[in-house]
């Protein structure tokens, strides 16, 4: 994979050329708002302490920003609740006017966005330009969905009444975002969210809150009135966000990130009994029949394995080829993958940036020495890479063998596991085999086996013959341990939205002396 092979839909016309380079990063990086964004100020934390934004590549610090406390989360709180029943009220129109508005602006401004997230997350920058794309258009899709709100209205059965099923915002809602994908994670959460007439406090992760901070300077100059979006940035996650989870005026919880985080979430919503949306991990199987067309099956698994450097909850993660190609295959993805040029992403032709910190370069390391101890081949990579900075080797191991811990937990690292299988069958087992639904891939030129796999696989989503498959127009999300709930398309607004239902007398019979 090159980096001009950006794994996101293409990038429009605006200028992508724009300087990179130290004062382009200082420039970019003094407009991004240091403070906490509460009730539409950008205020200290209460006890005024900071925290610091590394860049993953080099180690330096990018930023100090406020670290928001308790109090402060519950600031957050009270502006949105303040600011609930004039946004609710707000006309649909105006609501698609601020978030188109937004999405013009961030078409103007995607150079300093993409470039803002490589420094904080090392994503290569035709990857962050991809997610420039790819997030606004969750605030240009959802701008259309605000007007779209619909009802219903039917006779009852008995003909005895009409029935009104109405849609109402739902409330305040808290997102969190994990660090990976800085401004889709946002952009997902809060288009739909003000486009069903709710207000919301964001806790972006602390390792890449900086995106979430230009955003919501960006969502003011769009036209967001005060208190509608509030942001609390901070390094104690769990003490800021319990208290506003446990407070009745809170409404909905919007979670992307691991399931032990996601599961001690959904328990703490639980005594609220609030409206939740969980996108959690996943383990992706990436299955390539003895019938694909190995050249697409090439591309599309490179893309789904190693965009985001292989940080994302929808990578593939356990590659199962059918024995009759496995070797061509595996041949074939060892070529590209030791190709592959690691670096900063804000250097040219870097493929693969920086691991998010020391832990994930432990974690990929362990899980490949272990694979290795049990038997599995290296390829190419299978070791870090010297600092500065946080890298780990794009990696191919084969022969990887049952029991090896790689195939159970999620690698979030450029690492490609391989395993063979003889039948569809034991292909489709092996691929179930897992807590986790969030996403599968088939690679295969039978059509029938496509739609066998449509049934048999159990899994939120499918790339039958591609590797990418998130769009802001389509519902993105999971079954089993991998979340509830859906993020995109038609289903991304009815998560922010009540549904209520009315019933009133038959008109005709109820009017005084009214006969039919
Ligand atoms: P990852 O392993 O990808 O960092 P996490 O699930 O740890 O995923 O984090 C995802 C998001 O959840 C981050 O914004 C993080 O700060 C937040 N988070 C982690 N623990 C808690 C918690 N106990 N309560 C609320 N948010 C949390």
């Amino acid at each position: 994979m090159t980096t001009t092979q950006s794994t996101w839909p293409a990038v429009p016309d605006h200028d992508t050329t724009a300087a990179t380079g130290p004062a382009a990063e200082q420039a970019v990086l003094d407009r991004v708002p240091r403070g906490l964004l509460i009730d539409g100020h950008w205020v200290d934390a209460a006890d005024g302490a900071t925290f610091d934004v590394v860049d993953p590549a080099t180690g330096d610090v990018l930023a100090r920003i406020a670290d928001a406390t308790p109090a402060d989360g519950l600031r957050a709180l009270d502006a949105a609740d303040a600011a609930r029943h004039g946004w609710a009220t707000t006309p649909p129109r105006q609501r698609a006017e601020v978030l188109r508005r937004a999405f013009d602006l961030l078409q103007e401004r995607r150079e300093e966005f993409a470039l803002l997230m490589t420094l904080e997350m090392g994503k290569p920058l035709a990857e962050a330009r991809g997610e420039v794309t790819y997030g606004g258009e969750f605030l240009r899709w959802f701008s259309e969905e605000a007007v779209r709100i619909g009802g219903d209205h039917s006779t009852n059965p008995e003909g005895t009444g009409r029935a009104f099923v109405t849609h109402k915002p739902v409330g305040p809602a808290l997102l969190i975002t994990p660090w990976n994908f800085p401004l889709a994670m946002a952009t997902r959460k809060v288009a739909p969210a003000l486009a069903a007439g709710c207000t919301v406090v964001v806790k972006p992760a602390e390792l890449t809150p900086l995106t979430t901070l230009l955003f919501a300077d960006l969502l003011l100059e769009a036209g967001v009135p005060a208190g509608v979006v509030n942001v609390v940035p901070t390094t104690t996650a769990g003490d800021v966000c319990g208290p506003v989870i446990a407070d009745p005026r809170l409404r909905k919880l919007s979670f992307t990130g691991s399931t032990p985080v996601g599961r001690t979430l959904l328990a703490q919503a639980a005594q609220n009994v609030l409206r939740t949306s969980m996108e959690l991990g996943g383990n992706a199987p990436f299955l390539v029949f003895e019938d694909a067309d190995l050249d697409l099956a090439v591309d599309a698994a490179l893309a789904a394995k190693f965009r985001n450097t292989g940080q994302a909850c929808t990578a593939a993660n356990r590659f199962l080829v059918h024995e009759d190609v496995a070797a061509e295959f595996a041949d074939r993805v060892t070529a590209r993958v030791g190709a592959m040029r690691v670096g900063r992403g804000t250097e040219d032709g870097v493929a693969i940036g920086p691991l998010i910190d020391d832990r994930a370069v432990a974690k990929a390391d362990r899980l490949v020495t272990d694979a290795v101890e049990r038997g599995a081949v290296v390829r190419t990579g299978g070791h870090p890479v010297a600092g500065p900075g946080t890298f780990y080797a794009p990696t191919v191991l084969t022969d990887v063998q049952p029991g090896s811990a790689i195939l159970d937990d999620e690698i979030f690292g450029p690492v490609l596991a391989i395993r063979t299988f003889r039948t569809e069958d034991e292909a489709v087992a092996a691929a179930n085999d897992t807590e986790y639904g969030l996403i599968a891939y088939a690679c295969t030129e039978d059509p029938a086996r496509g739609q066998r796999l449509m049934e048999t696989l159990e899994t939120g989503m499918l790339g039958l013959n591609t590797g990418v498959v998130s769009n802001a127009a389509a519902p993105f999300g999971g079954v089993k341990q991998s979340g509830t709930g859906r993020e995109g398309g038609a289903e991304g607004i009815a998560e922010y939205l009540e549904t209520m239902y009315t019933l009133t007398p038959d008109p005709f019979r109820r009017t005084k002396g009214a006969q039919r």
